[in-house]
């Protein structure tokens, strides 16, 4: 993964910044548009050491109101899934590709990412995880900088230099397409192997 740096934030290596720093130089973001019509800034939750990370798309209506990703329906599916992973919310982190919900649920334009991505560079950097599970197209794309759609990527892990990544489908859209739930679970059960055959790394 290249090494982002927050201007003015320069740091020398994995875990140096610690999740705090980061989310204090987010401030009151207004870096684009989406900073005067969010409710709250939806900047991650869990383990700050955790050995899986989750990057799912940007908050929902819910995760707005509550300033915490993936608590409504979405997120329930999630917490079941990560139970045939034998894992729990606490331990895990997860966060989005951005941190503010687009009105109306939209996809997120290419310049809010862009203002956004280098906090989900910097978290990924600070927790230094073994494993990234990418939730669904756009996390998917943006971690493995490709254009190829989920369902030819998912169930398999790929290595980017530093962390393996599973991409899988998103657990929203497994909502409205109960045949990827099937999927998922077996991707699920997948990462729980992968995690039992993998120990936790060194930290560099
Ligand atoms: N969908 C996402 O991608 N992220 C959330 O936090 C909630 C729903």
């Amino acid at each position: 993964m290249p090494v982002m740096h927050i201007p003015g934030h320069e740091h020398q290596g994995p875990g140096e910044v610690s999740l705090d720093e980061i989310l204090s130089v987010l401030g009151n973001c207004q870096r684009c548009p989406l900073g005067e019509t969010r409710n709250s800034l939806v900047f991650g939750v869990g383990d700050p050491h955790a050995r899986v990370m989750f990057v799912g798309e940007g908050p929902g209506k819910n995760e707005d109101l509550k300033g915490e990703p993936f608590v409504g329906a979405a997120g329930k599916n999630l917490e079941s899934l990560l139970g045939l992973a034998n894992l729990t919310r606490e331990e895990v982190y997860i966060a989005n590709v951005i941190k503010c919900r687009p009105p109306g649920n939209r996809n997120p334009k290419v310049e809010e990412i862009e203002a956004c991505s280098p906090f989900l560079r910097e978290q990924i950097r600070s927790i230094w995880p073994d494993v990234l599970v990418t939730l669904g197209n756009f996390a998917t794309q943006f971690v493995l900088h490709t254009e190829k759609g989920i369902t030819k990527l998912r169930g398999r892990f790929y290595e980017t230099g530093h962390f393996a990544v599973m991409p899988t489908f998103h657990p929203a859209a497994a909502l409205y397409h109960c045949e990827w739930q099937q999927f998922l679970d077996d991707d699920f059960r997948m990462l729980g192997q992968w995690l039992e055959e993998h120990p936790r790394e060194a930290r560099a």
